[in-house]
């Protein structure tokens, strides 16, 4: 008697990483990322959660719509136009600001004009927006965004928003106070943008930092990264990849960190701390 053949199971298309899809949970399973990596470094057992769709973190929205506004801003008029009409929360209904835009955005818009009118930042910021980008690194997948690729691939400019540029810090990576810059290890996500440049485009880009800040007038600079930090943190991405791939895949268990959001949200009391055990700083 003749067999049934099995039957086929329907076949997955590729995943095709777009614009559209780049921020989804998605591109999250099939790409590593710089802030993916950075979430796992800070607390594995919450980026797992989150990469799982177990757990959101609270945060401000505010500031998230805030920094897409001055990006969209810096990537055309189009792309803010259409990001205002999306986000009709932006226009103040009540107050003294009614019919304009609230007032977060408003001191946005002082710092957009901060950078727009400025010759040099207009200068630098000619070349690609928001140019997607992917490579291989330690034989891991992994892609990145940036906010302007120049032209001719020597160089790459990330826009940050920051309270105060010259605010200092504590850097654990350092055990002494830094920038915000390295406070955030943005110098790990300069290092993945650089490295997959060089992959895609076989050219040596430098990352600079345009920084702008939330005072009122807003404070710019434009910053670099040496080459040597930009070395240290892709090494450190591939000593500690392995580990981080393998509680993204459920070979190991996640480790908690015991003190963020999550683990606060998600912790038992299991027993007594001495005084002089518990870890400050
Ligand atoms: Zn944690």
């Amino acid at each position: 008697m003749l067999k049934q053949p099995p039957k086929q199971q329907p076949q997955q298309p590729p995943f095709s990483l777009n614009k559209a899809n780049y921020y989804t949970n998605d591109a999250d399973w099939h790409y590593q990322s710089a802030t993916q990596f950075k979430g796992f470094m800070a607390c594995e057992a919450a980026e797992l959660a989150q990469l799982k769709g177990e757990w959101e973190p609270q945060r401000d929205p505010t500031a998230l719509l805030v920094g897409n506004y001055l990006h969209s801003y810096f990537e055309s008029p189009a792309a803010h136009q259409e990001f205002i009409d999306e986000h009709q929360e932006i226009m103040a209904t009540t107050g003294k600001n009614r019919g304009q835009p609230k007032a977060p955005y408003q001191q946005a818009d002082k710092m957009i004009e901060a950078l727009a009118s400025d010759e040099t930042f207009n200068r630098l910021y000619q070349g690609e927006k928001e140019a997607i980008v992917t490579g291989t690194i330690g034989g891991v997948e992994w892609m990145g965004k940036l906010d302007c690729l120049a032209d001719n691939h020597k160089y790459f400019v990330d826009l940050k928003t920051t309270q105060d540029i010259y605010k200092k810090y504590w850097v654990p990576d350092n055990s002494a106070y830094g920038s915000f810059i390295e406070a955030y290890r943005y110098p790990l996500q300069m290092a993945v943008y650089q490295e997959l440049i060089r992959q895609q485009y076989g050219a040596n880009a430098s990352p600079l930092i345009v920084a702008v800040s939330k005072q009122d007038p807003p404070d710019k600079a434009i910053v670099s990264i040496p080459q040597e930090l930009l070395d240290y943190w892709l090494h450190r991405i591939e000593d500690e990849q392995p580990r981080i791939e393998a509680v993204k895949n459920g070979e190991i268990e996640p480790k908690r960190c015991g003190r963020c959001e999550y683990c606060r949200a998600t912790k038992k009391l299991t027993g007594i701390t001495d005084l002089y055990a518990l870890e400050v700083g």
